[in-house]
């Protein structure tokens, strides 16, 4: 049938774009629709795409343990998306001993984490300003990606292994159907035998139970007055605030207050919080002028643990590819390619 696909995804951020990479590969008639194009819309459009491995859930740290791995083979092929600049991490003195347990468990040569003195760390990012019961974490492999290029060479490449991108169309409902699943958009139904819902936050707009919510993740841009900008990541437990570097000049800055809301729409406006988090770049490195150059109103699809929603519902001949919780990018590549084998396995 002309317009029934294997399997058809719904979201071309990150997760959408990885997956269809990952799936056209197999052979299955896949369709990747996107609302915008890929990486210009929801959280991938936002994000800065820091990538650690360290995080207090030991869940999320072996997320993060694959996708540094598959973030490093994808910068074999397409030099310079990932940049390894290194990252700091100040650790609230009562996460240190939780924190030397899992360095025990994931620490390795392939990618060291160490708990370094103030010395070393000031070495690192002269001027950091280093609470005094702080430890600090130092992943010197660690640094981040571009999430919009990723998302834009992903579906690229999709395409070219078969893979039809449709851009500019909104779904605007999925239903299930005893032998596969209708996808409605404004104008057509479009069928499949599996619908895949990558739509980040407004996944629960199409899937209503989903246990998902929409969280603001409002980003500043500064600009560095003085010399330049600081070129290390800097993610710091006590304010709650975080830092990437930019260019020479400018460096990204968060931590300011979050919102929650049932969908993306629902969400106040966040322009308001930009000054906070140029007060926090600030507390963090005092000898640094910096100036807001810019804020950007991020969201992403949230859980209630920050794992995702990454599961086949059979029966209803739907699979969800969602909820990052804010931390997606470090491993979403890498959770595209198990999860597109396991659908694979069901749909051949
Ligand atoms: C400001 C900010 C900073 C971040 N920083 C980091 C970081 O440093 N490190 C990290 O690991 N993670 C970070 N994240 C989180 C990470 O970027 C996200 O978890 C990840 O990008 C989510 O990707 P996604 O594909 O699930 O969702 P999205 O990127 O939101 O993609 C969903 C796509 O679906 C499309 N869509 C939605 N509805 C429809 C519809 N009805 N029909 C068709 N298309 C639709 C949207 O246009 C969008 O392109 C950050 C996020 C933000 C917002």
């Amino acid at each position: 049938m002309a317009n029934h696909w294997d399997i058809i995804i719904i979201g071309a951020g990150l997760a959408g774009s990885a997956l269809a990479e990952n799936i056209s590969q197999s052979g299955l008639r896949t369709l990747l629709l996107e609302s915008a194009e890929p990486g210009s819309g929801g959280a991938s459009a936002c994000s800065r795409g820091i990538v650690r491995v360290y995080d207090p859930s030991p869940t999320l740290m072996q997320y993060n343990v694959g996708g540094v791995r598959e973030w490093r083979r994808l910068n074999q092929r397409w030099p310079g998306i990932f940049r390894q600049c290194g990252i700091i991490y100040l650790l609230r003195e009562e996460h240190i001993q939780g924190a030397q347990g899992l360095l025990r468990a994931f620490s390795s040569s392939e990618y060291p984490i160490a708990l370094i003195s103030r010395h070393q760390a000031q070495r690192v990012m002269p001027g950091l300003n280093i609470p005094s019961q702080a430890g600090i974490l130092h992943e010197p492999q660690g640094g981040y990606v571009n999430p919009r290029l990723a998302c834009q060479l992903l579906a690229h490449q999709a395409r070219e292994q078969g893979t039809e991108l449709l851009e500019g169309v909104q779904v605007k409902r999925v239903e299930s159907q005893s032998n596969g699943v209708s996808v409605h958009t404004e104008h057509q139904v479009l069928t499949a035998r599996l619908a895949v819902v990558a739509a980040g936050a407004h996944s629960r707009t199409l899937i209503p139970e989903i246990p998902l919510f929409s969280r603001s993740i409002p980003l500043s841009t500064l600009y560095s007055t003085g010399a330049q900008a600081p070129q290390t990541c800097l993610i710091d437990e006590y304010s709650g605030s975080y830092m990437r570097p930019g260019s020479t000049s400018f460096v990204f800055a968060g931590g300011a207050p979050q919102h929650d809301a049932t969908a993306p729409a629902a969400l106040p406006q966040t322009r308001g919080v930009h000054p906070a988090n140029l007060q926090l770049a600030q507390q963090m490195l005092p000898d640094v002028p910096l100036q807001l150059s810019h804020g950007w109103d991020g969201y992403d699809g949230y859980t209630a643990d920050f794992l995702p929603q990454t599961r086949l519902i059979a029966e209803r001949h739907l699979a969800l590819f969602c909820g990052f919780s804010g931390r997606g990018a470090k491993y979403i590549p890498d959770a595209a390619r198990q999860f597109s084998q396991q659908i694979c396995e069901y749909l051949q």
